[in-house]
């Protein structure tokens, strides 16, 4: 074969291993839905079945993003009953960036955040990562349950080195997927609200489940040590973007915070950028910026996008933004106030904090000390 042969049978042979990796990411994605939807119907039922695993990596401010993304859907499932267990990744704040910042104002900032949107410290537990000795000690054993060809090939390690630009892959960032896994089989949680990015971790999870008992498994094997979780995905997927039409995200300068007052939203949303059609539409492929505008509106007063952009209708950019303005300030009205007087008194964020790491580290004794008897390590 030529040079030439040999690399076109060299790209017909990538292009058909894409095509496999998508075809296998749709069916993955099918099932995870299907899943999903079983999983909704089940907590219905009786959610004391299930523990639900998430969290946030404190490197900045919570935004907009992160309520309508994600906090109201926990809210949601808390209230429908289900064990929910918030974890501060404080240790995964330093996997792509070199110093942790002003690390322990901001976990005071996300636990008032979380108490003020409705986080029940009675119901919920709230932990920070590096609290938890017996958490970080999984690792140990999980990461001979992978090899480095397969952290490699992570989508998400991938994004996330991309995403930090030149900078080098740090150890801490190659094993991140490992974490993650730590984090949710260290509570055998069993639930996991993510994106349907995420999916390739919820994967890994399992299968550094699986092999953990495959290798160390209990005699009973009907028992074993580690559950197999499950993605959550929501029904209807919301990425909010921020003022300058990109995804709203806190390292990018473009985030409206649940802090802000309300003159301050005000202000920022006034300069948001639209387009240059006078007509308001729901369109988001089209038109990101504006549907994304007229989403916001229907997400802070419970409507459907639709409605709001027909209200609008030829009204213009400066009247969606008006409506936008009154609605989120009126939606996170209580939730400032709340936050407020959650700030004012530190001593209060700290014992709760305290508490939520007590619980999860008393879990996490018990998964550990399983754990090592599964490895036959006690002595
Ligand atoms: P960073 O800039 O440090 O990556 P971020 O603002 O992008 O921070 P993450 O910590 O990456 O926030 O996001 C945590 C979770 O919050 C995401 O998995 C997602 O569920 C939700 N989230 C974050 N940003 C948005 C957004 N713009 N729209 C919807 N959900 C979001
Ligand atoms: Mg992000």
């Amino acid at each position: 074969m030529s040079q030439t042969e040999t690399a076109a049978v060299a790209e017909a042979t990538d292009a058909a291993a894409e095509a496999v990796a998508l075809a296998d990411g749709e069916a993955s994605l099918a099932r995870a839905q299907q899943r999903s939807r079983q999983i909704e119907r089940q907590i219905v039922q009786d959610p004391s079945q299930f523990r639900l695993l998430t969290g946030d990596r404190p490197t900045g401010l919570l935004h907009v993003g992160h309520y309508f993304g994600s906090i109201v859907n926990r809210i949601r499932l808390q209230e429908a009953g289900v064990p929910t267990i918030i974890l501060i990744a404080d240790y995964q704040v330093i996997t792509d960036r070199d110093g942790v910042g002003p690390i322990a104002q901001r976990v005071m900032d996300m636990v008032a955040d979380y108490l003020a949107a409705g986080i029940d410290p009675e119901r919920s537990t709230i932990f920070t990562h590096s609290a938890i000795p017996a958490l970080n000690q999984l690792l140990l054993p999980f990461l001979s349950l992978v090899t480095d060809a397969e952290l490699r090939r992570n989508p998400t390690v991938k994004a996330e080195l991309e995403a930090t630009g030149d900078r080098p892959m740090s150890g801490l960032l190659l094993t991140y997927p490992v974490h993650q896994a730590a984090d949710i089989l260290f509570c055998k949680a069993n639930v996991v609200p993510v994106g349907k990015d995420q999916l390739p971790h919820i994967e890994l999870t399992r299968v550094i489940a699986r092999r953990f008992d495959e290798r160390y498994g209990r005699s009973d094997p009907s028992r074993p040590v580690f559950p197999q979780a499950d993605a959550l995905l929501a029904e209807r997927a919301v990425t909010i973007l921020g003022l300058d039409g990109t995804k709203m995200s806190k390292s990018k300068g473009n985030v409206i915070e649940l802090a802000m007052d309300a003159d301050t939203t005000a202000r920022l949303i006034r300069k948001a950028v639209t387009d240059s059609d006078r007509h308001i539409a729901y369109d988001p492929v089209n038109r990101p910026a504006v549907s994304n505008l007229v989403n916001l509106a229907a997400l802070a007063t419970d409507r459907q996008p639709e409605a709001v952009a027909e209200e609008i209708g030829s009204a213009g950019a400066g009247a969606l933004k008006r409506l936008v303005i009154e609605a989120l300030n009126e939606r996170l009205r209580p939730h400032r106030q709340r936050r407020a007087e959650l700030v004012a008194d530190p001593g209060h964020l700290r014992a709760i904090l305290a508490e939520g790491n007590a619980k999860a580290n008393a879990i996490a004794d018990q998964t550990l000390a399983e754990v090592r008897q599964a490895m036959r390590m006690v002595y």
